[in-house]
């Protein structure tokens, strides 16, 4: 058997043809940026998160710098965010001049708020917590540590679409949230695109600004920035599948639940505990001997990922920066992300199953 660790091929007939039909309306109005779907989708994730205001950009990185450029993070300051996420995360603090900060992480993989705190000095300005795998943080205890010390909170939601903690989608946590709807995400478009959410009306003028090169009315640049706008085309294929969402999600979680049914007693799974629903972006187990027991899913056709291979303090720009790796070299070394896709069948999920009990004799 061969099982991809993901297939983004659009096969479901349905799928395709409302997809196509989405296309075709762009084609029809013209308007191929910023054009009405662009509209429509904003509304939709802004109510979706319970935010009041939502700016769409052209992908999850550009609404991580363009949103801390516009809550005025700059040269001087320092942001925290965890150590394990993908490198666009200390690349957005980073770009705006701040210093990044690296915490350790528990193990559910999300930023420890204990090491946060530690990490907490008289030039921090933000804290970045990052949704990491659709997992959520510990949101209670970031809110209360930021509004203790006076820092910004940013949620860092790229991976997170669909998932919720106590009862709040995420999106909803803190002075702003990011999210990236690239191919591979959860809620995909078909390239890049991002959206910011915020509750602020000043901050969303901003970003509406620096989502286009700083300018009000297309004329007075206030501030230098980047074009970050997003395409009409991917907007109006969010829109078609955001209908699609619920069936994704419940597809995911169902795939979690057969995995808990098979491997519980075999490998750490990433558990729903009280207060949370994940929507499994990654389904990352945590093993004993992970690198061997990757080769072994391979010999057997099971495609795996680790995400990610190094933590953000080791890569070559950040080495040197504060951090607080302990528990994150640690966790990092046993983490794998298995197939567990919409597409998934259950006798793949079987399959891999038993692969990985064969794999430790159980
Ligand atoms: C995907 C991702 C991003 C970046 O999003 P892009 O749309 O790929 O630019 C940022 N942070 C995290 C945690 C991500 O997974």
């Amino acid at each position: 058997m061969n099982i991809p660790f993901r297939d983004l091929r659009v096969t479901d007939p349905a799928e395709k043809a409302a997809l196509l039909k989405a296309v075709e309306g762009v084609l029809d109005h013209g308007r191929m940026i910023n054009g009405p779907e662009l509209d429509q989708l904003e509304a939709a994730m802004a109510e979706y998160s319970g935010r009041r205001f939502a700016v769409g950009v052209a992908s999850g990185t550009m609404a991580l710098l363009l949103g801390l450029k516009g809550l005025g993070i700059g040269p001087g300051d320092e942001v925290i965010t965890t150590s394990l996420s993908w490198i666009a995360t200390a690349n957005a603090v980073a770009l705006t001049g701040a210093t990044a900060v690296f915490a350790d992480i528990k193990d559910d993989l999300t930023i420890d708020p204990a090491s946060v705190k530690r990490l907490i000095t008289s030039r921090t300005k933000a804290v970045i917590p990052v949704n990491y795998t659709a997992r959520m943080c510990d949101m209670p205890a970031l809110e209360e540590l930021c509004a203790k010390h006076k820092l910004l909170l940013v949620e860092d939601a790229a991976q997170s679409f669909g998932s919720r903690l106590n009862g709040h989608a995420a999106g909803h946590f803190g002075q702003l949230s990011c999210f990236s709807m690239n191919a591979m995400k959860v809620f995909a478009s078909c390239g890049e695109a991002g959206m910011l959410l915020t509750d602020d009306e000043a901050l969303r003028d901003k970003l509406v600004a620096l989502r286009y090169n700083g300018t009000v009315n297309r004329e007075t640049c206030l501030e230098p920035s980047l074009n970050g706008r997003m395409e009409t085309m991917q907007a109006a294929i969010l829109l078609a599948r955001l209908a699609l969402v619920p069936g994704i999600m419940d597809a995911r979680r169902q795939r979690a639940r057969w995995y808990e049914e098979l491997l519980t007693d075999v490998v750490d799974l990433p558990l729903e505990t009280p207060g949370h629903f994940h929507s499994y972006y990654t389904y990352t187990i945590q093993a004993d001997r992970r690198d061997e027991l990757k080769t072994h899913l391979e010999a057997r056709g099971v495609e795996t990922q680790i995400q990610h291979v190094i933590l953000m303090p080791d890569q070559p720009p950040y080495r040197g920066c504060r951090a607080e790796t302990d528990n994150a070299r640690r966790v990092q070394a046993r983490i794998l992300c298995i197939p567990a896709n919409e597409k998934t069948t259950r006798a793949q999920v079987e399959y891999v199953a038993a692969a990985i009990r064969s794999f430790y004799g159980v």
